[in-house]
């Protein structure tokens, strides 16, 4: 069984995959974190982040994966752990400008592929259910009001960031922006996506809703 959960940010994706992976006893793959890792190795090489063949030689010889450590999945890029360090906001915003590069595309489809391999998992980001896995069992489209979105995230990073609310929105906005025109694997839903608005849902709702849907 593959669960894919797609949408834009902010509409509570993390936190009701992670529930629902731990409910299910599956894995639960973060893609976004791999577009922040490589978003976070190419600010530290100094790279243009829209320099493709800088890029591609980046990625050739990047080891960027998940380990577990203690029942904590965190993320390595060589043997430095970066969990932490891929959630500043320069990193998101970062994170999104690369995810529009082909060549970064087509080195991580690789390595979910390989996570895939596992099943039993539930996979989170942008283009699982349309690119990523079209195969998957039941796949989601987690979705929730601008505003919604940015109070929470807000909420969310409040104390550790310098972003008053309606930065986080501004920045909402021009990500959900470029996620969704970007040429390849832009967001949207994928045709056979159970589409959830989570705008008036608690997140044990979410979680319920979707329960439903995988066992019924
Ligand atoms: O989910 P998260 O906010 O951590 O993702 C960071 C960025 O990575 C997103 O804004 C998006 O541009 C990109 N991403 C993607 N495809 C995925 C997951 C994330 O393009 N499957």
């Amino acid at each position: 069984m593959l669960i894919t959960i797609d949408g834009p940010a902010g509409a509570g994706k993390t936190t009701v995959s992670r529930i629902l992976a731990q409910r299910l006893g599956y894995r639960y793959v973060d893609t976004g974190a791999l577009y922040r890792g490589i978003a976070l190795a190419a600010l530290g090489a100094g790279i243009d982040l829209a320099d493709d063949d800088g890029l591609k030689s980046m990625v050739t010889d990047l080891d960027i994966g998940f380990t577990i450590q203690d029942g904590d999945t965190r993320l390595m890029l060589g043997n430095h752990d970066i969990t932490e360090k891929i959630r500043t906001p320069q990193v998101t915003m970062a994170a999104s400008t690369v995810s529009a590069r082909p060549v970064v595309r087509e080195f991580l489809l690789k390595i979910q592929h390989n996570l895939g391999h596992a099943k039993k998992a539930v996979f989170e980001g942008r283009d699982m259910g349309t690119v990523v896995f079209p195969g998957a069992d039941v796949k989601f489209y987690l979705d929730a009001s601008v505003s919604i979105r940015a109070k929470r995230r807000f909420d969310e990073f409040k104390g550790h960031s310098a972003q008053d609310v309606q930065d986080v929105e501004a920045d909402i906005r021009r990500r959900d922006a470029d996620d969704s025109t970007r040429a390849v694997a832009p967001l949207r839903a994928a045709g056979d996506a159970i589409v959830i608005d989570a705008t008036n849902l608690s997140v044990e709702q979410v979680v319920a809703a979707m329960l439903k849907n995988i066992l019924p």
